[in-house]
């Protein structure tokens, strides 16, 4: 299902402290965890590397703002060692022809194993469903249309239905276009004072609750992407304790912005969902630290800087994150003691993987190297020519970021550090 550039093993020793504070030196041989042996002295955090499961590599079609090498070798720098990438391209992939054509670049340029999804309905068009069983042939990690809700609930249903004959995920963006469509902030105080169209939180919370409800009836797994609102957790607490299969993912932006970031009409705080409320956000920490949502995502969005550079109302939605998301989620989760920093790690790596059937890095003898090694203290600065991504609209830039990623070692080679 993931596919890499080509190349041989490594052979290395890594020396770091594991969490809980055990120091280790790691030997690697042609790529594999062949000893872990006790070590008194060092200080940089050795863990399973990250899994990324919503990126947009936006290729085919806008190469100008990312390709899969850039954004394989941005995601190697972010401590990744697996991303899936979005279908929302031009074309789309809803073909096995654009799928084998992504595939057979990936294996010529990608830095880090890429898996890429196909969509759900032809064209992304939300009227008739794409050839799952042709696309799960062809190598498609798991369906979605991001970018757009699957609107029709008979849609959904049906993609369920082939989703048990493919054995792949769904993975659901959930919005209630009528709701949304004027909206290009979060609905409240920020968008009243500020008259910019508000987005009502329910636009989102209600797709969720119709979503979870067709995946009950049909008694079939589904992911639910970059929830932001209060009312969505709920809802899925709700599902899962009822025994709905659902898993979930928050972005690191939603994890530590409110929509008050929106008033310095910063187009770099425009994303999809929109930020929430302060109780929104506490909602999404919560269900991130007791489990309800087990999966960090990026949705690393790519945009070119003229289509950024442009008042807030006329900007497109979506931020980068592979390469800060680490950091930006010590410094303003871990370090003011919001969740622990092995639930982070967690969240970031084997939450992923189990919720899309990959292989989940372990620090263990015997597996393929997949790791990543973390300094905690060095404090550094956000900048715009700091980035291995093509694009350079993030949220952060500017800010100083407290930890870092030293080195990524991603299917037994090191890619980063
Ligand atoms: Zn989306
Ligand atoms: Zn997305």
């Amino acid at each position: 299902m993931l596919v890499c550039r080509n190349g041989y093993a490594d052979s290395l020793t890594l020396e770091g402290r594991l969490v809980g504070d055990r120091c280790v030196t790691v030997t690697v041989s042609e790529g594999v965890i062949t000893q872990i042996e006790p070590n008194g002295s060092s200080c940089a955090v050795l863990a399973p590397a990250f899994v990324d499961p919503h990126v947009h590599l936006r290729t085919p079609g806008r190469e100008d703002e990312e390709t899969i090498a850039s954004g394989t070798a941005a995601a190697a720098a972010g401590g990744y060692c697996a991303i899936l990438a979005m279908p929302n391209t031009d074309p789309v992939v809803d073909s096995a022809t654009v799928l084998h054509s992504l595939r057979a670049t990936a294996r010529r340029e990608a830095v880090i194993p890429v898996g890429f999804m196909a969509a759900i309905s032809k064209g992304m068009a939300g009227e008739d469903l794409a050839e799952l069983g042709e696309l799960g042939d062809a190598g498609a990690a798991a369906f979605t249309d991001d970018g757009r809700p699957v609107a029709s609930a008979a849609l959904l249903r049906r993609a369920l239905q082939y989703a048990e004959v493919t054995a792949r995920p769904l993975a659901l963006h959930c919005e209630e276009p009528s709701l949304s469509r004027a909206g290009h902030m979060h609905e409240g105080v920020v968008s009243a004072e500020l008259g910019i169209g508000g987005w009502p939180s329910l636009a989102e919370s209600i797709m969720v609750e119709r979503d979870l409800a067709v995946a009950a009836h049909e008694a079939r797994p589904l992911h639910l992407m970059h929830l932001s609102a209060r009312g969505s957790v709920t809802a899925l607490r709700r599902a899962q304790a009822a025994g709905v299969e659902a898993t979930a993912e928050v972005t690191p932006h939603h994890l530590v912005l409110t929509d008050e970031a929106v008033r310095s009409l910063d187009p770099n705080t425009k994303m999809n969902p929109p930020l929430g409320s302060a109780s929104d956000r506490e909602a999404l920490v919560g269900a991130l630290r007791d489990g309800t949502i087990s999966c960090i995502a990026t949705d690393h969005a790519p945009h070119s800087r003229e289509e950024k550079d442009v008042p807030f109302e006329a900007a497109p939605f979506g931020v980068t994150g592979l390469e800060t998301a680490f950091a930006a989620l010590h410094t303003h989760l871990v370090a003011p003691g919001l969740i622990s920093l092995e639930t982070l790690l967690g969240r970031m790596s084997a939450g992923p993987a189990r919720a899309f059937g990959l292989p989940e890095p372990q620090l263990e003898v015997g597996v393929r190297a997949n790791l990543v090694l973390l300094d905690l203290e060095t404090e550094w600065t956000v900048t715009e020519g700091g980035f291995r991504s093509r694009s350079a609209n993030s949220w952060l830039l500017g800010q100083k970021l407290r930890g870092r990623v030293v080195k990524t070692v991603a299917d037994g080679r090191v890619v980063f550090g």
